[in-house]
């Protein structure tokens, strides 16, 4: 897919060389995105990198921050467009259930080690998850969504007090299956994490002892229904909840939430041992499930979190030299 290579190499590039971050009044800035799997020409899933070095695990720091404060990440949702459907609510609840629980789990435990370096040393990303809440936004920019589309409808739930401004938050767009976002959802990629910069009211700016503007990390996750052949890995039922679409956006929210820890602004936490160059934590194993089990109803699962299984794919252990897991549990596997 040399498609899909040039934009994410481009994508990386802009942020890299301080053009994304550059203050403006508001926008939105894509740090990574997650590549279709094209399963027709694919037929077996990318494998992980084998040319690792002896001094590092196979990604490595870039001297930016991630999200490492002590009370964790927190998540809020932005369901964008109509979700009224008895599938639609059903695809919620999966997704509301899966970030309830994710926080404290063996799997998000990967992420913690991740670090950067603070007062006391190094200070990791901690294994929690705060689900904030959610809110709603009835196609406030229509159907046909464009990068700083999401800026907006990220903005307007902040402005109006539903949101706090938090800078360890990650505000996610979650579309309906009726919206595209034109810059290659469903063609190139099925979910990007960025960073949105917003210019606060002056009474916020004086809180944050911030005079012009902060930077949020945001993400928009596409509705699998769209095309569930390029953005769910069981793209038909039966799948462990019933609900494609619920169970495709479990995926590639872990995915995303695992790279906005661990590399938040793309100045962190990525691995040049590849190509496309700058894979996350969540792109090196992206797409691969490692062991999995069959359910009664004919799919199947590698992951349990609360009532619920999960097809998570593996995220990359920045530990033992590196390499793809489910899991990772007081210094092991
Ligand atoms: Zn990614």
């Amino acid at each position: 897919m040399p498609q899909t290579v040039r934009i994410v190499s481009l994508l990386l590039l802009a942020t890299l060389s301080g053009v994304a971050l550059a203050q403006s009044s508001s926008g939105l800035t894509v740090v990574n995105t997650i590549p279709i799997i094209d399963r027709k020409s694919t037929l077996n899933p990318p494998s992980a990198p084998s040319n690792l070095t002896a001094h590092d695990n196979g990604i490595q720091y870039h001297g930016g921050p991630v999200l490492s404060t002590a009370q964790g990440v927190n998540v809020y949702f932005i369901w964008y467009g109509n979700w009224s459907s008895p599938s639609d609510r059903a695809a919620q609840s999966i997704v509301t259930d899966f970030i309830k629980n994710l926080g404290g789990s063996p799997y998000f435990n990967i992420n913690t080690t991740y670090y950067d370096s603070g007062a006391g040393g190094l200070d990791p990303v901690r294994n929690r998850v705060n689900y904030i809440g959610s809110t709603t936004d009835n196609y406030s920019h229509g159907t046909a969504l464009v990068d700083q589309d999401l800026g907006g409808i990220i903005e307007q739930p902040i402005m109006s007090g539903t949101f706090p401004l938090d800078q360890n938050g990650a505000y996610f767009v979650i579309t309906s299956a009726d919206v595209d976002e034109t810059s290659g959802f469903c063609t190139t990629y099925c979910a990007f994490h960025g960073v949105d910069v917003l210019t606060p009211f002056r009474s916020i700016a004086s809180a944050l002892r911030s005079p012009s503007s902060v930077n949020v990390p945001v993400a928009f996750v596409g509705n699998p229904d769209r095309c569930p052949a390029f953005c769910a890995w069981q793209d038909e039922l039966p799948t462990p909840n019933n609900n494609v679409a619920g169970d495709g956006m479990v995926n590639l929210i872990a995915h995303e939430l695992s790279e906005t820890v661990s590399d938040p602004r793309g100045t962190a936490w990525y691995s040049f041992n590849q190509k496309p160059k700058g894979q996350e934590n969540g792109d090196l194993c992206q797409w691969t499930f490692g062991q999995t089990t069959n359910l009664p109803n004919g799919s199947f699962y590698n992951v349990t979190l609360g009532d619920r299984n999960y097809l998570l794919q593996r995220i990359w252990v920045n530990a033992l030299g590196g390499y793809c897991s489910l899991s990772w549990v007081n210094g092991a596997n």
